[in-house]
């Protein structure tokens, strides 16, 4: 018993010892020493603290098919929930964050960032990261915030009315900062969570940053205007004033009352992360401090005035950033006040005014922002707004992610492989534009005029061009992605904003997941949902836009094209697992014929590696080779051509081992087709096997060695490519019914 009565004991003691170090209490003149020893990670006003919120968790390069971009990692989440993260939108976060850094480059908050995006694009989530991560942020060392009270000591401890005993020195500065709670009468919290650093005189307030920032090297260092105005906030002025009365003007004196602490951002308890909902209207407001049982023990200057407090979001959010969100659902007045006051820095809250340091956010669909732009007083507003727009992926790997991290850990079945990627891969192809042809180089305007949506879709997911294009050809369409993205990206019609949303496709998905004629959730559930869901245009007008040549928007098309692709990966999948085709011989065979024909065409003789003697190149297999490749025309003319274009490529990359599959990927695929082929009967018989031993493992007519392989490759199949028995049994039969029967 005793045990448990020390454990606790001890456990409580810990508990307090942390809470009072974390709590870091401070007098004035303790906080300033801490200032001085960091001064720039304490002159932050809200836009250079979430900037710096932002970079602190660093950056990492990505690389898609249209070039690199950088991800700011506070969007990973690594530090919360990772499965709350933003899936890609780099442009997006780039923006954001550049619209912060002009802000700080302006030296004040002067404009509201305006995200933007079609319904279900990732808005919230960004706002939402960015509140996690500064929420993190503060309870860092980099990220300290620092608040005031003032502290009033009771008469007897103050000797007096107000005054000082001995023993409340420290560096021998007086303080009431640590008193007691015994020895205090009554506290005032600054609701607005006011800067320390406010509290002194402007004029000397400016001399000492300028000293600090000097003493630091820091000289350069851009200070926020806030700090350079008299920013505060009017019921501490009051106190301060009372204050100075009564000390007749002894500054230290009316600082003795101040008590530093620091202070954390809390997205839960709205504090310094606050979201206002469209319903909610009053920004700031003030209302009287009547009835408060302290008040009468405050010193008889401030007895005698009428107290304020200030409430409302934007002094929930002061020192952070408010977001409001579906902005453009509030009355026009509520938005025309709010820009006002990003304007003026101000808001009025009766006779008093209040300073903003608050980064100011909002969220819209594009619908309701593309309506207020023709609004007649738009262009008075256009200069106060950062549009950032946050549009639909357009990359069919990186759409899949959005599924796998917030959904699938939620889905209760077995997740087929090729089921979320299928339902990816339809939202970003309802989501392509037909690219304007016109404005490409004159060697690509024929091939982007026949460009199909399943081609783009490619194009977009890893470079991949038609295999119709010759190298040269395939080099320039892959320079012109970046284009093609950007193609219409200033219009209001720009490509991600129409087509499926990840909420629609999270529907799918889970329907598909709870269909009773699957036991997992199967791709082909998944294409089953989607067909369902084309026939309702008049739920989701997206479904009905015009179909453009190349199948652009043909949505129930890409159902066709998604389910070829389900069974060309299945194929795959079954082909690895039968072990018979290994996807290096045709490699091998490649490298052999390149040996052969180079000597050929110099009329001299290969050395073979296994007998070391030097023989005649090998007639048959090269001729076989070619065949596959499908060269039907003057085969010593084409192996002239070929040697020629290796030599070429050597020449131009020096030093390099020449990879045949960047010269020849064409070649290459043809070959390794063409090698599919000629094993694909071997394949599909020991798939059959696979596919009786599943179905129906204890009573099988099939021979022991059959038996025997097509366990195998069942095995495979749930071992290594991450099927279940249901999965791969209907993977099989589905490859049988539409693939190998044919
Ligand atoms: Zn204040
Ligand atoms: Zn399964």
């Amino acid at each position: 018993m005793t045990d448990v009565i020390d454990q606790f004991n001890s456990a409580a003691d810990a508990i307090r010892d942390d809470y009072i170090d974390q709590r870091n209490v401070l007098s004035f003149a303790e906080y300033l020493t801490e200032f001085a020893k960091d001064p720039t990670r304490h002159l932050r006003d809200s836009a250079r603290y979430v900037l710096d919120a932002i970079d602190h968790f660093g950056t990492e390069r990505v690389k898609r098919p249209w070039g690199r971009e950088t991800r700011y990692k506070i969007f990973d989440q690594a530090f919360a929930d990772p499965s709350d993260r933003l899936v890609g939108q780099e442009n997006a976060q780039a923006r954001l964050r550049e619209a912060i850094a002009s802000q700080v480059r302006d030296g004040r908050v002067n404009r509201l960032l305006v995200i933007h995006g079609p319904n279900g694009s990732a808005k919230s989530t960004l706002v939402k990261c960015l509140f996690n991560g500064l929420d993190h942020y503060s309870r860092l060392p980099e990220g300290i915030l620092y608040r005031f009270r003032w502290v009033f000591p009771t008469r007897k401890t103050s000797h007096g009315t107000i005054g000082f005993g001995a023993r409340l020195k420290r560096d021998n500065i007086e303080s009431f900062a640590h008193l007691d709670d015994d020895d205090i009468d009554a506290t005032l919290e600054c609701e607005v969570r006011d800067h320390p650093l406010l509290l002194l005189p402007l004029h000397f307030r400016r001399q000492i940053m300028t000293e600090v920032l000097n003493d630091a090297d820091c000289k350069d260092y851009q200070i926020p205007d806030h700090f350079l105005e008299p920013s505060l906030c009017h019921r501490c002025r009051q106190v301060a004033d009372a204050l100075t009365r009564t000390h007749s003007g002894d500054l230290k004196k009316v600082l003795a009352h101040v008590q530093v602490e620091r202070w954390v951002m809390s997205r839960r308890y709205r504090r310094g992360i606050v979201l206002v909902g469209p319903q909610m209207s009053a920004d700031a407001a003030q209302r009287q401090i009547t009835s408060d049982r302290s008040l009468g023990a405050l010193p008889i200057d401030l007895q005698n005035m009428t107290l304020f407090e200030t409430y409302g979001p934007l002094a929930d959010g002061a020192g952070g950033v408010v977001e409001f969100e579906d902005m453009l659902k509030r009355p026009l007045d509520t938005f025309k006040y709010l820009l006002s006051t990003i304007e003026s820095g101000e808001v009025m809250l009766g006779q008093a005014i209040l300073k903003i340091n608050t980064l100011l956010l909002a969220t819209t669909n594009d619908d309701m922002l593309e309506a207020f732009r023709e609004h007649h007083e738009y262009p008075s507003f256009r200069d106060r707004l950062s549009l950032i727009p946050v549009p639909y992926i357009t990359q069919v790997s990186t759409e899949q992610k959005i599924y796998d991290y917030q959904l699938v850990p939620n889905i209760d079945r077995h997740v087929a492989p090729h089921a979320v990627i299928a339902a990816a891969h339809w939202a970003v192809l309802t989501r392509l534009h037909k690219p304007n042809s016109a404005t490409y180089p004159e060697v690509l305007k024929q091939h982007i005029a026949k460009l199909t949506a399943g081609e783009k879709a490619d194009l977009y997911e890893d470079a991949s061009v038609p295999e119709r294009l010759s190298n040269d050809e395939a080099a320039e369409l892959r320079d012109a992605i970046a284009d093609m993205r950007q193609e219409d990206a200033a219009s209001w019609s720009y490509e991600g904003r129409y087509g499926a949303s990840p909420r629609l496709i999270r529907q799918v998905l889970l329907k598909a997941s709870l269909s009773e004629k699957y036991t997992c959730l199967s791709p082909f559930a998944v294409l089953e949902e989607i067909d369902a869901l084309c026939d309702l245009v008049r739920e989701h007008p997206f479904l009905e836009r015009e179909i453009q040549e190349g199948g652009y928007h043909d949505v129930k098309a890409f159902v066709g094209l998604i389910e070829d692709r389900i069974l060309d990966a299945l194929e795959a999948d079954v082909r690895t697992a039968s072990g018979l085709v290994e996807e290096s011989k045709y490699m091998d065979l490649m490298e052999k014929y390149v040996n052969h024909v180079s000597q050929s065409v110099k009329g001299e003789k290969v050395l073979d590696p296994t007998t070391n003697d030097y023989i005649d190149p090998d007639e048959p297999m090269m001729a076989s080779v070619e065949t596959k490749l499908g060269i039907t025309s003057d085969n010593a003319e084409f192996r002239k051509g070929f040697i020629s274009r290796i030599a070429a490529w050597a020449i131009d990359h020096p030093g390099q081992k020449v990879d045949l599959s960047i010269i020849f990927p064409k070649y290459l695929r043809h070959l390794e087709m063409a090698y599919f082929e000629e094993h694909r009967q071997k394949v599909a018989k020991i798939a059959g096997y696979a596919l009786e031993v599943l179905t129906d493992e204890e009573d099988t007519s099939l021979e022991p060695e059959h038996q025997r392989a097509g366990q195998a490759l069942a095995e495979n199949l749930i071992q290594n490519a991450g099927y279940c028995r249901e999965c791969a049994k209907v993977g099989l039969a589905k490859l049988f019914s539409k693939r190998f029967d044919k």
